[in-house]
């Protein structure tokens, strides 16, 4: 039962292919709300730094039974930064941002991310930090798997092109080296493993609005947002008067 002294709560779950914008729209709309934004990307992405360092071979081929092992050691935690209020990742202790960002990790994410004892470990820690709502959080299956309740679920997309070139944008922007075809060819082969895994793959809940912000500025993508959080936010408030 909802306590009415309590301004009421909500999920709100931005699935969408890779490098469409989501964390971008998603921090602002927690920001906007007071709400805590999850980066379910910046997980799947942790893990697989500590796979590239812990469980692979000497070719370089992942191990799965080695990763299993360890699985329980992969602590993972996200701090804001204190000069620019950004959320940085950190594994075991250390601020991986920069690290998990990079190609190596981009383009092992999907194998990683595909492994059932990674998607069950990283679902269950997500779905408890859901527990209290007021919370925004981005990823592949987050409408679907995570939170299929979620008050609100919006489904992002933009053409492999566009999503390329912002992500191209982004690299050079923080400094870091970046091919516009290796960007591209990474955004379109992850988009097809992330779609086609067997356990919780990439796909539209049948109840999520869906966005196409090939052509829309990030001003205009944030207002999209914020009236459907203050219509679903209406709905919920609605819905619990019923009760
Ligand atoms: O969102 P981002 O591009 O950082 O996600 C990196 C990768 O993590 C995705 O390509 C996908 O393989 C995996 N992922 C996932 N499920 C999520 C979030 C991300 O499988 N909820």
């Amino acid at each position: 039962m909802h306590n009415s002294n309590q301004p009421i709560k909500i999920i709100v779950a931005i699935d969408g292919h890779s490098s469409c914008g989501k964390s971008t729209m998603a921090k602002a709309l927690a920001r906007r709300a007071d709400y805590i934004y999850v980066d379910t990307g910046a997980m799947y992405r942790a893990v697989t730094l500590f796979a590239l360092r812990h469980a692979t071979n000497e070719e370089g081929q992942l191990q799965p039974d080695l990763l299993e092992q360890r699985i329980d050691e992969i602590e993972i935690a996200f701090q804001k930064d204190f000069e620019t209020g950004l959320p940085q990742t950190y594994l075991c202790g250390e601020n991986v941002e920069r690290a998990i960002r990079g190609l190596e990790v981009s383009q092992r994410v999907s194998e990683v991310s595909a492994l059932p004892f990674v998607r069950l470990k990283l679902t269950q820690q997500q779905q408890q930090m859901g527990l209290k709502k007021g919370i925004v959080m981005d990823g592949r299956d987050i409408g679907t798997a995570v939170f299929p309740n979620a008050e609100l679920k919006v489904f992002v997309t933009a053409s492999a092109e566009v999503r390329a070139q912002r992500r191209y944008d982004e690299l050079l922007h923080k400094g870091q080296e970046a091919s516009y075809d290796d960007i591209l060819k990474n955004v379109v082969e992850r988009d097809y493993l992330d779609s086609h895994r067997e356990l919780n793959p990439l796909r539209q809940a049948p109840d999520a609005l869906v966005l196409d912000n090939s052509y829309m500025s990030i001003e205009e993508e944030n207002e999209w947002l914020w009236d459907a959080f203050q219509q679903a936010l209406a709905k919920a408030q609605d819905s619990c008067l019923d009760e």
